[in-house]
Order: structure tokens, then C-alpha cells, then sequence
């Protein structure tokens, strides 16, 4: 069955999200844009790759690296469609990076960085983990804000 949401014209939209993550990604996004223009979340959508998936449609904002590698850090499945006069224009799946520098707090309460002022550098392990170049712990992606 289809699902009834309407579509967007100009925007972008984010799917194959881990089902229950979708709305850490809208939180993301309204971090990092404003959100003026129609944006939906759909949870739970059947998937046959994955069972259940969450979508978010956006209209109006057309993500930036940055943003796609904190999407990516949520959920490493998630593909954007780039909409363009309603129709798909471009697609691509967001990219785990191998690092990231000056994003993420370290919740290690005993790490460097929340002493002084070093920049924070996450390292990509594997989509379950990222260590702290400083510390050295482990975390998972959730943990990480
Ligand atoms: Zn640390």
C-alpha cells in the first residue's frame, strides 16, 4: 500500500533510516537548518531490505556533508534523495567518515577534552563503534550528541 504523504517539489529526502532513528535525524536537520518549509517523518514503514524504516521528507533544505556525516553516525543505512521539481535528481547513500574532528562531546568525563579546549576527533571503527583519539574508549554512535 502506498503511503499517503504528500510529495515534496524541492528538498530532500532521507530513507533507509534505521526504524526508531528518524527522529534523531529531524533533530539533526532542525539543528542545522530552519525548518520553515513542510517536513515529515514517517516511522515504521515496511522495507524490504530491512523489515521497518523510518523516512523523513524535507522540503526546501538540501543537506551538506557535515550534516550527512551526523545522519550517517545515526544511521549508516540511510540514502538521500535529492528532489529537484519532483522528481528524484540525484541519490546517494551517506558515508560513515573515517573521522570526525570538532563535532561530538566525549562522554568519557575523565577525557582531555572536556578539560581543556582540544578539539574532539572521533575515529570510525566499524557503524557500531567510534573511539576517542584522546581517551581511547570505545562508543557507540547513540552515545555520541
Ligand atoms: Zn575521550
Amino acid at each position: 500500500m502506498p503511503l499517503l504523504v504528500e510529495k515534496i517539489a524541492e528538498g530532500t529526502v532521507i530513507d533507509h533510516i534505521r526504524a526508531g532513528a528518524g527522529n534523531r535525524v529531524l533533530q539533526v536537520l532542525s539543528a542545522s537548518y530552519p525548518l520553515s518549509k513542510m517536513a515529515a517523518l514517517i516511522i515504521n514503514a515496511p522495507s524490504k531490505k530491512f523489515g521497518r524504516k523510518d523516512i523523513v521528507k524535507i522540503e526546501g533544505v538540501f543537506i551538506d556533508e557535515k550534516t550527512a556525516n551526523r545522519i550517517a553516525l545515526i544511521s549508516p543505512t540511510a540514502t538521500l534523495n535529492i528532489i529537484r521539481k519532483s522528481k528524484v535528481a540525484d541519490k546517494h547513500h551517506v558515508v560513515m567518515p573515517r573521522a570526525l574532528s570538532g563535532l561530538l562531546k566525549c562522554p568519557n568525563p575523565k577525557c582531555i577534552t572536556n578539560f581543556e579546549r582540544a578539539e574532539t576527533t572521533f575515529t570510525h571503527v566499524d557503524n557500531d563503534h567510534l573511539r576517542c583519539r584522546h581517551c581511547e574508549r570505545l562508543f557507540a554512535p547513540e552515545e555520541l550528541t
